[in-house]
């Protein structure tokens, strides 16, 4: 098995054993990982700590139910996640490594953020400093334009999904909703509570 750095899984895995053919590109599988302690709770299934075995790299690992997502009518946002995520990197966008599947799951391997979500560390603080928060929404303002630059809007950015890395630093995290598009959208989504006033007479579903 192959990591792309020292520390860092890549999308597949290559296989040394097996070249020259199709084949060159194995998928990972689950006893590539040691799981760890549960990070969180999703809509459609867990987060879980997870270090993979030969370059002992952390990563989360989201564990998604096949059947769930298939109920709720969301694969293709799945999709959509996966696709968008995986192609993005900068600092302040939280790095999407790769995915696999068994009969039931689908797991995404994640970027770890040691540091957990905005939303609760805002809700402790009660409110940031103006320096703090200056810091977060210029990080933030980065990683959107970046993402505006390759025609990806995001549509759900809110505290909940704005994970802190291990130097305090800012991750734009979940992009269920995101879409790549060179055209205005004008479908209702996100999460309510966030609907910024423009959208409001606007919006259809
Ligand atoms: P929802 O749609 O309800 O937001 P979800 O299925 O998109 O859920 P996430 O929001 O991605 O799930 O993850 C659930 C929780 O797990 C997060 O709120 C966060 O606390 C934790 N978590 C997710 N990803 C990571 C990560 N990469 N590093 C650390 N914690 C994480
Ligand atoms: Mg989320």
């Amino acid at each position: 098995m192959a990591i792309a750095t020292e520390t860092q899984p890549q999308q597949h895995k290559d296989s040394s054993e097996v070249s020259g053919s199709a084949a060159e590109q194995r998928r990972w599988t689950l006893n590539d990982f040691d799981i760890g302690k549960p990070l969180g709770r999703g809509k459609f299934g867990h987060v879980y700590l997870a270090r993979e075995k030969t370059s002992n790299h952390i990563v989360a690992l989201k564990v998604l139910f096949k059947s769930q997502l298939q109920q709720s009518q969301v694969v293709h946002q799945l999709r959509r996640e996966v696709e968008i995520q995986s192609h993005l990197r900068h600092p302040h966008i939280l790095r999407l490594y790769g995915y696999f599947y068994d009969q039931k799951r689908v797991y995404l391997i994640l970027e770890y953020a040691p540091k957990g979500e905005l939303y609760k560390e805002l809700q402790k603080c009660k409110y940031f400093s103006e320096r703090r928060a200056a810091t977060y929404v210029a990080s933030l303002a980065r990683a959107l334009i970046y993402c505006h630059g390759k025609h990806v809007i995001h549509r759900d950015i809110k505290p909940e999904n704005l994970l802190i890395g291990s130097q305090g630093e800012l991750k734009i995290a979940d992009f269920g909703w995101s879409v790549h598009t060179f055209n205005r959208r004008r479908t209702m989504c996100g999460t309510l509570d966030y609907l910024p006033p423009e959208m409001v007479g606007e919006c259809r579903t």
